[in-house]
């Protein structure tokens, strides 16, 4: 089959591999899309806990082959998977924090993933598709279900002024969250032109430009007083620096975007205490897939313009180096 493989950090290529076998307990499912995401760029950098040589892709929809010994399975249904296996033994999986999984393995990041014709998962990963989530809207599952794990951990309440670091995908989809969820003022702070129209588009009170102005003062005009609630959705250093800085007392901050390994920001203490700052982090979508798709079927999230591009597999470097640039959204493989 072809596959995208990533070798080792910086050298990957589309290529003829073997085609996968199914372990039990497996089904083997032919790809219909996978997204590109931040952690598969990590992963083709060397700056993630990837396995090598490895097909990544762990935002994917497929239609199942072989269901193996499943019993909710069979050939033909279109399924979106979760990419994340937990061994459901070790301390954290008892302590009912099965996505800190000590032994956790995942679809595109330990194993092989959806850059490829045919994937070989767990069943348990398989969630069956509503007739109403297109393939396409199916491989946004993943990011959206860790989207609402994010502001499950920590969230605005109702009224909340809410700030939002970073237009992507991600940032994108947390606008309409927050918009829906909390009913909050929320302004978008983000370098791009067409991705702060988007945010307005999709729900943002008002946009601010980091590059151009005074980020800081911007966002506090902007909502009337110092944000309540600060998402970092960019994974960027000076942006997490940014939300620590600019949240008001009483206030969240919520670091949600991936940051370089080794990153360091200043922290407060004083402020921290004086102001009784909470500050927290989420980690992938422990038990939000379904509600993920939920929402998808309900037609709850635009979905539209999040993806910016496709690509056939065939071209998949080209969609690597398409969803490096600043201006695209969601770059999507199809196979
Ligand atoms: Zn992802
Ligand atoms: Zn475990």
């Amino acid at each position: 089959m072809l596959a995208l493989v990533v070798h080792e950090p910086g050298s990957f290529e589309v290529t003829e591999v073997n085609d996968p076998t199914p372990e039990p307990g497996e089904v083997l499912i032919e790809v219909a899309a996978c997204g590109i995401c931040g952690t598969d760029l990590h992963i083709i950098d060397g700056d993630y806990h990837g396995s090598y040589p490895i097909i990544p892709g762990h935002e994917l929809s497929a239609t199942v082959l072989d269901e193996g010994d499943s019993a909710h399975l069979a050939p033909g249904d279109r399924v979106a998977i979760n990419p994340n296996i937990y061994c459901h033994a070790c301390r954290m999986c008892r302590r009912g924090m099965p996505h800190l999984c000590e032994c956790a393995t995942a679809v595109g990041v330990t194993r092989a993933g959806g850059f490829a014709e045919l994937c070989a998962v767990p069943a348990t990963q398989c969630l069956p598709l509503p007739e109403e989530v297109s393939f396409t809207d199916a491989a946004l599952m993943e990011p959206l279900s860790c989207c609402l794990h994010g502001l499950e951990v920590l969230g605005p309440r109702p009224g909340d002024r809410t700030a939002i670091l970073g237009a992507g995908t991600v940032g994108l989809m947390m606008t309409q969250l927050v918009r829906l969820q909390s009913g909050a003022p929320i302004v978008v702070s983000e370098p791009d032109a067409t991705k702060r129209q988007m945010a307005e588009w999709l729900g943002a009170d008002a946009t601010v430009d980091p590059s151009s102005e005074d980020a800081a003062g911007a966002i506090e005009d902007a909502l009337g007083g110092a944000p309540d609630f600060v998402l970092e959705a960019a994974g960027v250093p000076a942006t997490a620096a940014l939300a620590l800085e600019i949240v008001g007392p009483g206030g969240r901050v919520l670091q949600f975007g991936v940051c370089p390994e080794g990153t360091e920001v200043a922290m407060h203490p004083r402020k921290l205490f004086r102001d009784e700052i909470t500050i927290a982090g989420a980690y992938t979508n422990p038990f939000t897939d379904d509600r993920a798709l939920t929402m998808l079927a309900a037609g709850r999230i635009v979905t539209d313009p999040l993806v910016s591009d496709e690509f056939p597999l065939a071209d998949a470097e080209a969609a690597i180096a398409r969803a490096r640039e600043a201006d695209s959204f969601k770059v999507q493989v199809r196979v």
